[in-house]
């Protein structure tokens, strides 16, 4: 038994595609549905109709206003019903509208290939819950001011995510991940502060406590056993200032841990403005051993012109082209391509945000190296990486066994020389 939404129109120049639908949602037991053949029509019925329980089918190609103007003009309207996008065109072409769309902060249910098999239309509608607006989901902004202060109290803490080696399974390293243990509002992710201490100057205080944390539980780790290597995240704004080598070797020294055990992954937001200074930093780290990864590769400016410029010796592939990688043809080949380039450099490849056996197990066909996401661990306090490496540990033979000796896989970049 599904549940409906309360209302549905669709809208396609089609009358007769029109009714194929009508007929297949009556099906499922949805009668309450309006239907129309031009976008102006579609909006000035949604004029009448606002509120967030609509539902409405919108055909990409339609001669007049097409579906991309409506999604436009829906969302100058601030529209907050759900959207499904229907098309004939290239599954390419449907995946490209939803993330305009979304991109508008509309809500968007799915999408549809013309014939509509009913079977997939029932699939999609038992996603459907009434959504709410994303304006109202907007999350609260912080000030530098409020981060310079939290910096000071003490009140930014390390969460490590373990990165594992595809071949064994076995823990090859930590990537360390900020959080704000915020007084009021809690637990408090990165994405809402870092740009903004990027902004106004605080990013490489922001960086140093990390940093020294980060190699301070490296330490206790390595004593104990459990894991050797960590990977810190550093902004392009860390790599304008020449002493942040320094830096960086001092605190190595410092903590006793070796150099090629501290991976920095480079975040490029924003395109480079020093490049002088980032070449000459990021040149003296890597002739010091410390390894250099390029993170979100294939977003923003992490790009090949960086893998041309900069000696990284592994490379991050962004998450969304990541999970779902088994069932998505595009993301398939852009993985494979990614893992062609670090293969031919001679780079480690990472793959971030592994969320099921599935991307698992293609992965690992795919020959990558190194996996990292919530399959294998959530991002977590350092006092408990132990437990989960022992429940870990139980995972593990199941996981990493499919018969294939590891002289197969791709070849681990060696950062040590
Ligand atoms: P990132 O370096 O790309 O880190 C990976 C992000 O993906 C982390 O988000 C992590 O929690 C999340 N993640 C891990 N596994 C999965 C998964 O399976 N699925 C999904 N959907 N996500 C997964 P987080 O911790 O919120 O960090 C966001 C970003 O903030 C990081 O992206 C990094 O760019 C930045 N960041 C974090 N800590 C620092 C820091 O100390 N300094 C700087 N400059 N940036 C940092
Ligand atoms: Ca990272």
């Amino acid at each position: 038994m599904i549940v409906l939404p309360p209302k549905i129109l669709l809208l396609d120049d089609e009358p007769f595609q029109l009714k194929l639908l009508l007929r297949q949602l009556a099906n499922l037991g949805q009668d309450a549905v309006e239907t129309c053949t031009t976008g102006a029509d579609a909006l000035t019925r949604l004029e009448v109709n606002v509120g967030g329980e609509q539902l409405i089918f919108i055909d990409l190609n339609m001669p007049g206003m097409d579906g991309v103007e409506v999604i436009r003009r829906l969302a100058d309207r601030h529209y907050s019903g759900t959207l499904v996008l229907v098309s004939g065109e290239d599954a390419r072409i449907l995946e490209t509208a939803v993330r305009l769309a979304r991109a508008h902060r509309l809500n968007v249910l799915g999408h549809l290939n013309k014939p509509i098999q009913p079977e997939v239309l029932r699939a999609l509608l038992e996603h459907w819950v009434e959504q709410t607006p994303f304006a109202a989901a907007s999350p609260k902004q912080y000030g530098a001011a409020e981060i310079g202060r939290a910096l000071l109290a003490g009140e930014l803490v390390n969460y490590y995510q373990p990165k594992v080696d595809m071949a064994t399974g076995t823990l090859d390293g930590v990537e360390t991940l900020v959080r704000w243990h915020h007084p009021d509002d809690g637990l408090v992710l990165p994405d809402r502060f870092i740009g903004v201490a990027e902004d106004h100057g605080l990013i490489d205080d922001l960086t140093r406590v990390v940093l020294t944390g980060a190699l301070e539980q490296a330490r206790r780790w390595r004593d104990a056993g459990l894991v050797r290597r960590v990977a810190v995240n550093v902004s392009m704004d860390n790599l304008t200032r020449l002493d942040f080598a320094d830096f960086v070797l001092s605190q190595v020294v410092h903590s006793g841990i070796a150099a090629e055990d501290l991976m920095l992954e480079v975040t490029e937001s924003r395109l480079m403005t020093n490049i002088v200074a980032s070449l000459d930093i990021l040149t003296r780290l890597r002739l010091k051993h410390i390894g250099l990864s390029i993170d979100d590769f294939g977003m923003g400016h992490s790009s090949l012109t960086q893998l041309r410029d900069i000696p990284f010796n592994e490379l991050k592939i962004e998450g969304s082209f990541v999970h779902g990688v088994g069932q998505d043809q595009t993301k398939s080949v852009i993985v494979t391509a990614c893992l062609d380039l670090a293969r031919q450099f001679g780079m480690t490849a990472v793959a971030e945000g592994v969320e099921d056996r599935s991307d698992w197990d293609c992965l690992r066909q795919l020959g990558c190296n190194l996996v990292q996401g919530y399959f294998v661990a959530r991002p977590m306090p350092g006092a408990e990486l132990a437990g989960w490496l022992a429940d870990w540990e139980v995972r593990r033979p199941e996981l990493a066994t499919d018969g294939r000796t590891p002289n197969t896989w791709q070849r681990r970049a060696d950062h040590t020389r």
